[in-house]
């Protein structure tokens, strides 16, 4: 081999993304909504705070390789965590603030976490479960916060004022390698326990440069990012690193996330981005359709986690000059795996919207394939399904000390879980998780696309399809659908809304008009409180009607 002549050894770590918010954007932003109003930082500020928090990470003896936790909202502490932890060498473990007890413990006791860092408004959700924790030595609480309620507990600002700056002179940050463990995430563990996700530097380094293209978020220093997505999910979708690599500002909402709230920052904040789960965009298109609001400074919003109605996204578009793109992706590809940006060729026509509701092509350096249960691998001709498995350096090639996750794994495939098509574009399209699949006669029902379809019912909210046990055909679709109130339309009327859109044999000949669909705690339809109140006859407002 003739080796190149490069420079290959230039370490892709989060320490350059650091070092380009102290040189290159010190005046980009961090904008926070507190309790009191909103709170501003320039990068260049965040940056001497960054500094005396990796300082204060050496003084409570953490090392590298040290999970360090953080149980906390999207604002400038947990950012400055994200950055401090890592580029000590450390690992930051968020944990996911609304999962049950329970798995809390076993995510904390499994991971080793050694410090975990708390917002004070959500010490009354952490303390209870302290002494169910077996490793955690120290507790840092970051904002006002009732400190004697946790065992050894310590004051973020405390912390930070006595970690000293620059008299004691710049902080040296330690030489780290690329593929150094950076940050750990747990799955949400729908099938067993919750697996762990251990990103390196250079996983992150190289998903926070695609956030920056065009074709992906396209995140520049020009752009604002809210982040409504939580930090604890999934690295918040990459946006916060991409925004320092970036030196885009970051307006971070806190624990402010419904619709009113959200709607007021964005026309007093003007971002230019932001990224969330359908539900919570329903909620804000719902919100600026009832109110005088200006949100049209999103011009391209990412929403994902699970499927994007159309109709969502044209509403956003028609009435709110708010473009939503949709993105696919799990905690497992760091999240952003796939992004629908069909060519721009004028008028947005029906041809247009299909490949928009579309998840999208793959990210460069993300390679996708679609396998069958035999082996074989599915043709790209936009209507055979398959389950979709990717390969790419942003992608989990195992879970963190788990061995029973090896079956996710083809080859060195992740094997997603997820059943698509791809079309001729390359553009990926989720059909169903393979658990949600309804398998009616031995053909299947994608129950994504009879969502997307009753959606599109200007008198539905909400509605997600599951399978129902039938004697002669195996299983049928049963929708459980949330009506606007004082709605028109009954069953029969949503039957006759999905008869020109949908196979015959697709049409359900039961509903469940229910007050809401259960959400898990990252917001997606939960479909298994569904089940399990269908499975125990549990399951309010069921109607039959004949197709
Ligand atoms: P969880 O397993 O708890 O839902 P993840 O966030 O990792 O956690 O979920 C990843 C899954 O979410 C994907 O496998 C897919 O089923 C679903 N998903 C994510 N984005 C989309 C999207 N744009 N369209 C359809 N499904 C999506």
């Amino acid at each position: 081999m003739l080796e190149g002549l490069m420079q290959d050894d230039f370490p892709l770590t989060l320490q350059h993304p650091l070092e380009r918010m102290r040189s290159c954007h010190p005046g980009a932003q961090v904008v926070t909504l507190t309790d009191s109003g909103i709170v501003r930082a320039g990068f260049g500020e965040v940056c001497e705070r960054i500094d005396r928090l990796a300082r204060a990470l050496g003084s409570l003896g953490v090392e590298q390789g040290d999970r360090v936790a953080t149980f906390a909202w999207n604002n400038q502490r947990h950012f400055e965590l994200y950055m401090a932890v890592p580029c000590v060498g450390a690992v930051l473990h968020t944990l996911n603030i609304r999962l049950f007890a329970e798995q809390l413990t076993y995510i904390v006791n499994h991971a080793q976490d050694g410090v975990v860092f708390v917002d004070g408004s959500l010490i009354g959700i952490l303390a209870p479960l302290a002494p169910t924790f077996e490793s955690v030595c120290t507790y840092v609480v970051m904002g006002e916060g009732d400190l004697d309620a946790l065992p050894n507990a310590l004051g973020y600002e405390d912390l930070l004022a006595r970690a000293g700056s620059d008299s004691e002179g710049p902080f040296q940050y330690p030489e780290l390698d690329e593929r150094q463990a950076a940050a750990l995430c747990y799955t949400s563990g729908t099938t067993g326990n919750p697996k762990g996700v251990l990103y390196s530097h250079r996983s992150i380094s190289l998903h926070s440069t695609a956030a920056l293209m065009t074709d992906a978020l396209g995140l520049s220093q020009h752009d604002r990012a809210l982040v409504v997505v939580p930090m604890f999910h999934a690295n918040a979708w990459g946006i916060p690193h991409g925004a320092a690599l970036a030196g885009a500002d970051l307006v971070l909402p806190d624990r402010f996330l419904q619709a009113e709230p959200l709607a007021k920052l964005i026309e007093a904040e003007r971002p230019t981005i932001m990224g969330c789960v359908p539900t919570i965009f329903a909620d804000l298109l719902r919100y600026a359709d009832e109110h005088d609001v200006d949100i049209s400074s999103l011009t391209n919003a990412a929403c994902g986690g699970s499927a994007v109605p159309e109709k969502l996204m044209r509403d956003f578009e028609e009435r709110h000059k708010v473009n939503v793109f949709q993105a696919w992706g799990m905690t497992e590809t760091s999240p952003v795996a796939s992004y629908s940006r069909p060519p721009e060729t004028g008028a947005h026509d029906d041809a247009y919207w299909t490949l928009r509701a579309k998840q999208g092509k793959p990210l460069p350096w993300v390679a996708a394939r679609l396998v069958e249960d035999d082996g074989a691998h599915t043709p790209w001709d936009g209507s055979s399904t398959g389950e979709l498995e990717v390969r790419g350096p942003w992608v989990t090639s195992g879970y963190y000390n788990d061995e029973s996750g090896e079956d996710r794994f083809d080859e060195g495939w992740l094997r997603t879980g997820d059943i698509a098509s791809i079309d001729e574009h390359a553009f990926i399209q989720i059909t169903d998780r393979a658990k949600d699949v309804i398998k009616s006669g031995g053909e299947w029902i994608s129950s994504v696309e009879l969502e997307n379809e009753l959606m599109a019912h200007p008198d539905v909210i909400e509605a997600a399809v599951i399978a129902k046990p039938d004697e002669k055909w195996a299983e049928r679709p049963l929708c459980c659908v949330v009506m606007r109130e004082g709605a028109a339309a009954d069953a029969e009327g949503l039957v006759e809304h999905l008869r020109d859109r949908v196979a015959k044999w697709w049409l359900p000949d039961e509903f469940a008009f229910v007050s809401e669909v259960p959400k898990t705690s990252v917001g997606k339809f939960d479909k298994k409180i569904l089940r399990k109140r269908l499975s125990e006859d549990a399951l309010e407002g069921r109607v039959k009607v004949r197709a």
